[in-house]
């Protein structure tokens, strides 16, 4: 199995970056990755505030897949995520969400063993999850603590072994990066940090031709998450809003008006992090709402951010898989 090691990484997702290895469509891939703080933490004497943060936030690839071009659904199906023995949580003055109320720098070393996470007398569940995942982006640079359309920092923890991510690619290739794993986070990611754990990734690549989703999507076992990434958790809260609205009038085939009310009775507008330099919101729309496959209902990225309306768009009339 093709394996792409912890020291073959990135901080940012750049238009022009170069892969490191590349892989075919279905092919199984294991990424190594260090945790979040770059393997800079030791002991509970070393704080945030004296970490070199260029070497913070890490990101294993990037993996090119054959196949995959501008338009596409770049597809993650996550099999499997082993973490090392340990983390690390962290906070101090000005970090997360009371960060003007944290007076001191503390760091935490929280063992991980039989499936749980340590913390003081308490066992909490080990839920491996991926907090930056992400494709090369249409133009520039995204450092990898930030998030938007091409994936990123979103601290999802929902992007968890079983859920398959899609992501929009930009470039030739796709160019895919997975970093910064959490053994435990909840929605929030209040102090600035999860349990920050270094681990192996274990997934399977795929290409949706014509099928690029407008925002990063994931489907669970039950559920889709539409995942939005923008400067203020109220612009994603209400962009998550609108692209779940428009996600079930497009897989139910329809009004607008009907899928916005079956929205506010079954839909879960939740937030995934509120400490990273965009913040992540996420529309949860139970599957039993529609019948076809996640997959056909995701299209036309540039299409649908441009123009205002379903009705304007047409979208009823045409046939579901387009470029
Ligand atoms: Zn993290």
């Amino acid at each position: 199995m093709k394996s792409i090691r912890s020291n073959q990484h990135v901080y940012a997702l750049s238009a022009d970056m170069k892969p490191v290895a590349t892989a075919v469509p279905r092919e199984t891939v294991i990424f190594e990755t260090c945790d979040a703080l770059g393997g800079q933490v030791h002991s509970e004497q070393d704080v945030l505030s004296e970490l070199d943060f260029d070497r913070v936030n890490p990101a294993t690839g990037p993996l090119a897949v054959d196949g995959a071009e501008p338009g596409d659904a770049l597809v993650v199906r996550i099999r499997r995520i082993d973490t090392a023995d340990h983390g690390v949580a962290l906070t101090g003055p000005g970090m997360g969400v009371l960060g003007d109320e944290a007076l001191r720098h503390t760091t935490r070393i929280l063992p991980i063993e039989d499936g749980v996470v340590r913390f003081d007398e308490l066992c909490l569940p080990s839920k491996p999850m991926i907090g930056v995942i992400g494709v090369a982006p249409s133009e520039g640079s995204h450092p990898t603590g930030t998030a938007h359309r091409h994936g990123g920092n979103m601290d999802t923890q929902e992007i968890a072994a079983g859920a398959t991510l899609y992501l929009p690619a930009f470039q030739h290739g796709a160019l895919l990066a997975i970093g910064d794993v959490h053994a435990a986070m909840g929605d929030g990611e209040v102090c600035i940090t999860g349990c920050e754990v270094a681990a192996s990734v274990v997934v399977e690549v795929d290409v949706l031709k014509g099928r690029a989703p407008t925002w990063p999507t994931l489907e669970t076992e039950d559920a889709v998450y539409i995942l939005v990434s923008l400067p203020t958790i109220g612009e994603a809260l209400v962009e998550a809003t609108r692209q779940g609205v428009r996600f079930l009038e497009r897989a139910r085939r329809t009004s607008f008006e009907d899928a916005y009310i079956l929205s506010s009775l079954a839909m879960n507008v939740r937030v995934s992090q509120l400490v990273d330099p965009n913040k992540t919101a996420k529309a949860v729309i139970p599957k039993h709402l529609f019948a076809g496959a996640v997959s056909e209902s995701l299209w036309g990225a540039e299409e649908d951010l441009n123009v205002s309306s379903a009705i304007e768009r047409g979208w009823k009339d045409r046939p579901v898989v387009r470029r």
